[in-house]
């Protein structure tokens, strides 16, 4: 099936023209998508793949996927600089929380 190019407005920083819009798997099963910037998509794919470094490549779970994604949302800028304090932090808050 072919999809309608996504349009805006980016559900993480409301951009709504003059910037390419994607549409971004927050969870595959059950399938749910969200329509990002491509700055905003850059970045949560940037986390996405930094957190799974981190573990080792072990694929995230649906729940973990969406409290990654979940988590994102609520922070505000995340500088490319400083990710690597935020994956952290992001790792910790999964650590502490039980997906099972
Ligand atoms: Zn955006």
């Amino acid at each position: 099936m072919v999809m309608a190019r996504p349009t805006g407005p980016c559900t993480k920083c409301g951009a709504f023209k003059g910037v390419r819009f994607l549409e971004h798997h927050v969870t595959y099963e059950p399938e749910v998508t969200v329509v990002l910037c491509e700055g905003c998509h850059t970045r949560i794919t940037q986390l996405n793949t930094k957190v799974a470094r981190l573990r080792n490549y072990t694929p995230l779970s649906t729940l973990e996927r969406y409290f990654v994604f979940d988590w994102w949302m609520d922070e505000k800028v995340v500088l490319r600089r400083m990710i690597d304090k935020v994956v952290q932090r992001l790792i910790k808050d999964m650590e502490l929380r039980r997906f099972d």
